[in-house]
């Protein structure tokens, strides 16, 4: 796979498959500009090499043409993160953008409308793809939160380019992955929480090829307990998974995994702030009671495995952390990959809920490296090469 600086983008038309996926209020105000701030640092590279920019993206999940998902709805944030003109137009594909795309200048910059607009985008339609192609000279792919799709824009497209590389952004998902699962310093500390052991049994299988610890917290540890003989009481957990929760567990024992999962938890008789609440061993949590964090003695084990780990990567909170009385237990495992990376370790995080975590508590310059894909950063830990990152090296 060629890098973005082994391209020459002068005088050229460049294709950026970028995520402009958004979100807005209800006011149709952008919520979190994240992902556009994230995709700046390869536009300008584009520009300031000579190059002019066709910026691609998708927002929402239109059927037809859904003005209410249009592209043109993020133009004024663009313009002002940029601090550059950028063009809008209507269409993504059709003769008047084929002859707009063609009379660009160098430094200029365009946003093609929706690419969903066109079914043919998720159907990874070739022709569509093509003539997608037709409107640049170079492809670029930074998009990472979308190459586990294989669509017209993310993996079809590729094929039409000789020179096709991954954008910043994409490049550096690439070798924060590779740092972690090639190689990493060790030892390998994966945490892993969140609601359901359903959506992460195949990352924790996988990841077991190359972790020491594995930390289990959040509701999916409650099908472990379950498997273990424990009483949950009213937990959260999925019986039809009990017996995968068990081939992780002796898997793990053959590969001399620790694993580590949660002692005692904070258990309330409501899913609230407002119920009452009391701490309990893991495995006596009494009926009528849910555990919605993990408990103070759960928490100092964790932070101690984690402090003393050098590569950590964290998917997945330890509780209910979007209520305050349910935080704690995350927020000391942020605190605690806060103190590991200022000692040296490297730290990932990924996924939509983590990353949320780690906004609320503010430590987002504090870890190494926070992933922009939540189901393409799963699918790369479940060991599977994403096809927008394949069709970059073919
Ligand atoms: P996921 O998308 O699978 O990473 O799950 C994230 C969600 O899991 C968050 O919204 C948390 O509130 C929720 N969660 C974490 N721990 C628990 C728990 N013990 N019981 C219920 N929900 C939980």
């Amino acid at each position: 796979m060629k890098s973005i600086s082994e391209i020459s983008f002068n005088s050229k038309k460049v294709f950026i498959r970028v995520d402009f996926n958004v979100p807005f209020n209800d006011s149709g105000e952008i919520t979190d500009s994240s992902r556009i701030i994230a995709a700046l640092p390869t536009i300008e590279y584009v520009l300031s090499n000579g190059g002019a920019c066709i910026l691609a993206s998708h927002l929402g999940r239109p059927v037809g043409k859904n003005p209410e998902l249009s592209l043109k709805k993020i133009i004024p944030e663009l313009k002002k993160l940029l601090r550059k003109d950028v063009m809008f137009l209507e269409d993504s594909i059709g003769v008047k953008t084929k002859e707009t795309c063609s009379n660009l200048k160098n430094g200029q910059i365009v946003l093609l409308e929706n690419l969903r607009f066109y079914e043919e985008e998720t159907k990874a339609d070739i022709d569509f793809a093509k003539e997608l192609s037709s409107l640049a000279d170079i492809y670029i792919n930074d998009a990472y939160g979308t190459t586990h799709r294989e669509h017209a824009s993310t993996a079809t497209i590729a094929q039409f380019f000789g020179e096709k590389a991954p954008g910043m952004l994409l490049e550096k998902e690439i070798e924060s992955l590779k740092k972690l699962m090639e190689n990493p310093k060790k030892p390998v500390t994966a945490i892993i929480g969140g609601a359901k052991v359903s959506s992460k049994i195949s990352v924790i299988a996988n990841i077991m090829g190359f972790v020491d610890n594995l930390i289990i917290g959040g509701g999916m540890a409650y099908t472990f307990i379950k498997n273990n003989g424990g009483r949950i009481g009213d937990s959260i957990f999925e019986a039809d998974r009990i017996k995968d929760c068990g081939e992780i567990l002796s898997k793990a024992k053959q590969k001399n995994v620790n694993v580590f999962l949660p002692e005692d938890v904070l258990c309330s008789n409501e899913f609230s702030d407002s119920g009452l609440q009391k701490v309990t061993d893991v495995y006596e949590v009494p009926d009528g009671w849910q555990g919605l964090d993990i408990g103070p003695k759960t928490a100092y084990k964790f932070e101690q495995v984690i402090q003393g780990s050098s590569t950590i990567l964290w998917n997945g909170p330890m509780g209910v952390f979007e209520k305050p009385s349910f935080e704690k237990g995350t927020k000391s495992v942020a605190d605690a990959v806060v103190k590991a990376t200022q000692n040296g370790a490297y730290s990932m995080i990924g996924g939509g809920d983590s990353v949320a975590a780690i906004k609320k508590f503010n430590i987002q310059d504090d870890v190494s490296f926070i992933s922009t894909g939540g189901g393409a950063m799963l699918e790369s830990l479940e060991g599977k090469l994403l096809p927008g990152i394949k069709a970059l090296s073919q």
